[in-house]
Formats: C-alpha cells, sequence, structure tokens
C-alpha cells in the first residue's frame, strides 16, 4: 500500500493509539486519530484523588503483555505500580480462604479434584485445543487457527487445521462440562467474572480462553501481575505525546461517507478527506446511553452487511464506584466476593479495590455486574445502592462516593452468532468499504488484546 494514504483512526483508545504506533513504525505517518473526549486512554482512566492517581477502568496486566510492552519500549516506560494483592470474603462479610486446604478440611477432596482439573485443562489446550490462544477470532468456527504466534520475539505469522476448536464457540460451562472439567471454573471466575466479562453460561469460551489462557489464568492465581504508578491511562497519555501525530481532542464525528474509493469524515462541522478509516470506537450499540456514546452504524454511511452483523454484539454493563470510606472502615487489603460472581447476584459487589498499601487516605473502587443473557436487567441505581449496601455487609462501608460510571464493556456475540461464523464473516470485510474494524469487539476486551490486534491488523493489511 501507498505509505502516503491518509489514513483515519476513530477512537483514541488502547486500540487507536496503538494502531497509530504501529502504523507509524511501518512507514505510514499520514494518520489522524479522532477522539470524542477531552482525554485519551478510553477505558484506561486514571482520575487524580489527593495526588495519587486511582483506576476508574483497567488496573492490571501480565508478563504476557507483549503489545502493551511495546508501547512501553516505545515511550520509555515501564510498570512500576503498586503490587497488587488480595483476599477472600463470602456473603456475608466473612474472610475465607477459599483455595486453603489445611483450613477447608472437608473441602480438600473437591481441591484436589479441581487441581487435577487444572492440569488436565492445560494439556488439552496444548493439544486438542492447539492454536486456541491466539489474538483475534478467525477460523475459529471453521476449525482454523490463523494469527501470530506469540512464542518468539517475532512474532511470525501462524495458521492450521483443527476442527476441535469449534468447541469454543460453546459457553464457557458447556466446553469444561464437554472436557470434564468444570471444577476450573472456581479459578476461571475470579479474573472473569469479577472483573465485568459475564457468566460461563452464556460467553462463548473463545472469550474466555483467548484472554484468561493458561498462563495468563495461572499469573493471575500467582498475582504475577503489572500496574502503573500513575495509572493505566497514563501508559496511552504517554504513547500520545510520543505520537508524531497525537490524538485531536473533542472531536464530534457527525457523519462518515464512504464513496468513489475515499472517505470523507465530517468532524465539528468540517468535511475531511480521507483514503482508509480504521474503527476502534463501538460498532453498535443496542440501547440509548447516558454517555451520548453511540455506535458505528449510526453515523457511519453502514452498509446493510454492517448493519446486520453489527446489530449481533451485545455488551456488559459494568459498573464502577469509587468511594470515601472513614479509616477505621477502610479494607486492609482487596477483596473477591465469590458468592457474589453468580447470576442469581445480579448487582452485587463481585471485588472491590485497594490500590495503596501505604495510605488509608485513597478511595476504594467496588465492582459489579448488572446484565445476564437469561435475567432481567438491575437498574443503575437498584445496583448503586445494593453495592453500597454490601460494603456495609462486608464491614467497610462507604463514607462517600466520589465517582462512578456504568461502562461500555466487553462487546461481543453469543454462541449461535459465534457458531455461525461472525468473526469470519466480518474479517472478511476488513477494507472492503475502505475500513477496518478494531478494537476490543474484534478480539477481546482488555489493553493487550486490543492493542495487539491492531499491530496484527497493520502487518495484514498496511
Ligand atoms: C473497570 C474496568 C476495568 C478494566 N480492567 C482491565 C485490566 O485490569 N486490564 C486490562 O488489560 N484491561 C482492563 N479493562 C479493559 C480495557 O480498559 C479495555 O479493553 C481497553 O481500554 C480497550 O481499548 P479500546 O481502544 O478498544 O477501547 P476503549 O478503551 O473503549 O477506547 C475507545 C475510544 O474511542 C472513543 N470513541 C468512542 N466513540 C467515538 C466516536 N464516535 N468518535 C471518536 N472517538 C470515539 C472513546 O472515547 C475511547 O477513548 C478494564 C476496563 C474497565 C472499564
Amino acid at each position: 500500500m501507498d505509505k502516503n494514504i491518509r489514513i483515519c483512526i476513530v477512537g483514541g483508545g488502547p486500540a487507536g493509539l496503538s494502531a497509530g504506533m504501529y502504523l507509524e513504525q511501518k512507514g505510514y505517518e499520514n494518520y489522524t486519530i479522532l477522539e470524542r473526549l477531552d482525554r485519551v486512554g478510553g477505558k484506561c482512566w486514571s482520575p487524580h484523588y489527593n495526588g495519587r492517581r486511582y483506576e476508574m477502568g483497567a488496573i492490571m496486566g501480565v508478563p504476557s503483555y507483549y503489545a502493551v510492552h511495546d508501547v512501553e519500549e516505545f515511550c520509555g516506560i515501564t510498570h512500576d505500580g503498586p503490587k497488587l494483592n488480595r483476599n477472600y470474603k463470602d456473603g456475608r462479610g466473612n474472610v475465607i480462604e477459599p483455595f486453603e486446604p489445611k483450613k477447608n478440611i472437608l473441602k480438600i477432596p473437591r481441591l484436589l479434584k479441581m487441581k487435577k482439573q487444572v492440569k488436565k485443562l492445560g494439556e488439552l489446550l496444548e493439544t486438542k485445543y492447539k492454536g486456541y490462544d491466539l489474538n483475534g477470532h478467525r477460523g475459529v468456527s471453521e476449525g482454523r487457527y490463523e494469527g501470530f504466534s506469540q512464542a518468539s520475539a517475532k512474532r511470525e505469522p501462524v495458521s492450521g487445521e483443527n476442527p476441535n476448536l469449534k468447541d469454543l464457540s460453546l459457553p464457557f460451562n458447556e466446553f469444561c462440562k464437554l472436557n470434564g472439567v468444570e471444577l476450573i471454573q472456581d479459578i476461571w471466575i475470579g479474573p472473569f467474572t469479577s472483573f465485568g466479562y459475564g457468566y460461563f453460561d452464556e460467553i462463548p469460551a473463545a472469550y474466555v480462553l483467548k484472554y484468561l489462557d493458561f498462563q495468563t489464568c495461572m499469573n493471575f492465581v500467582k498475582i504475577n501481575l503489572w500496574t502503573w504508578k500513575e495509572g493505566t491511562q497514563y501508559i496511552w497519555e504517554q504513547l500520545n505525546a510520543h505520537l508524531k501525530n497525537p490524538a485531536r481532542l473533542n472531536s464530534h464525528i457527525e457523519k462518515v461517507e464512504r464513496k468513489d474509493g475515499k472517505v470523507y469524515v465530517t468532524v465539528n462541522g468540517k468535511v475531511e478527506e480521507y483514503d482508509k478509516i480504521i474503527v476502534t470506537a463501538p460498532l453498535y450499540i443496542p440501547n440509548k446511553r447516558a454517555d451520548g456514546q453511540v455506535g458505528m452504524v449510526d453515523y457511519f454511511d453502514a452498509r446493510e452487511d454492517e448493519r446486520a452483523l453489527f446489530s449481533k454484539i451485545d455488551y456488559e454493563r459494568y459498573d464502577v464506584l469509587a468511594v470515601e470510606t472513614k479509616p477505621e472502615d477502610h479494607p486492609e487489603i482487596s477483596y473477591y466476593v465469590f458468592d457474589n460472581m453468580v447470576p442469581a447476584k445480579l448487582g452485587h459487589l463481585m471485588v472491590y479495590y485497594r490500590r495503596w498499601k501505604d495510605t488509608k487516605d485513597q478511595v476504594i473502587t467496588t465492582y459489579a455486574l448488572r446484565k445476564h443473557l437469561k435475567s432481567a436487567e438491575v437498574p443503575y441505581d437498584v445496583c448503586r445502592q445494593m453495592v453500597l449496601d454490601d460494603l456495609k455487609t462486608m464491614h467497610n462501608p462507604a463514607s462517600k462516593v466520589v465517582n462512578e460510571w456504568s461502562v461500555y464493556y466487553f462487546p461481543h456475540v453469543f454462541s449461535k452468532d459465534y457458531a455461525d461464523g461472525w468473526y469470519e464473516k466480518v474479517e472478511g470485510m476488513q477494507g472492503k468499504y475502505d475500513t477496518y474494524y478494531a478494537g476490543e469487539i474484534m478480539s477481546f476486551g482488555d489493553m493487550d488484546e486490543t492493542a495487539e490486534y491492531s499491530r496484527e491488523l497493520v502487518e495484514r493489511f498496511f
């Protein structure tokens, strides 16, 4: 492709900014990043509180965050944040140690069985499901894998046939049952459901295992995790500052028209002409949102195939509160509440995060899910009150809410559409209307999967 083409990138989150970086590294310098907000980072949002930054969005990474590492190297920064640690409470607020056999003598047989199943899953993923962990979903529903190997620094292209991969379209609980590893859900649920990615009876195994591949899940178990002192937003602020063309903030895109091999973008009242456009912002948002975000199909001259496919996308309603507590009510550490990670407890507090070890003069952030495929959605205010009540039950009542948001979170499709080849169809449309689709839906809703997808998109098409 001609290195001088004019490329518009919609969205200044991890996917959009890293697309800019990888394009620039490949010699494409004529790109423009349009961001609707007055800041970059998207769901990496790290506001200030008493001189330090806390996390309203993304918190952590793992050592296999290769694309995030590329960004760190590009900017000369590193993961220098506070060490993560956590304990567990039951739904009544009692501290528990679910994985400590000596303290759970009656549970020893189940714990031993679970350990065996974890080992078994590790082996199955290496053999029966070879190719499961590549970034993105190309070929999976057809029993193929296609992508770039993470095994070496060169990230060489890899591909192959593996009909077993079709199982990944099953809801994760059915996938586990099929493989006789149901108990492993006790481990995978912590960094999945409580992190807002939905319940195992509704989310296809592909999403669960591409994000929580075996190694990544073990890193969570061993708390071998990265954080950033200035917050995850800092990664993307730094990247933005190092790009030749930093994102244009407060860009309101009114219209995108694609005709005669050109892309016309009306932004803040003016028409701009481009050759290609990369969309990292939401493709489809099924309902009206209070934050004014809309899907691409609402401001693009969306074609029939785009509308038909993107209307299958759903997303999680994941709510975050940042609360102050009185010093005597401050939790001594972060807590997981496993009892609340089931659909029957929709809207309840699943995890709360204490970031700094050395002070009680900080906010605690809380996390709850309000949506499950088979239940009625819990309204925002009801969920908010449930979480505040749960904090009392946990013996860590809040004295004030200082920040809150309900996130457009983890766009995904469900099993039937996954199995029907949703990803193969959308991947087949890449470039068709001079348009490329990237961001969370194309891989998974975390910083690294989205940045890695942008890297591969640039590698494949530019
Ligand atoms: C509470 C929470 C906790 C999380 N924890 C982690 C974690 O620990 N680790 C991890 O790796 N990930 C975590 N994530 C997920 C991670 O933040 C996201 O997956 C990642 O930010 C996705 O990057 P993205 O660029 O695809 O999308 P986003 O971050 O959503 O960025 C999209 C950008 O597009 C902009 N935009 C939207 N519409 C338009 C438009 N019409 N025009 C122009 N711009 C537009 C948005 O303002 C935004 O800046 C968490 C997220 C949340 C909310």
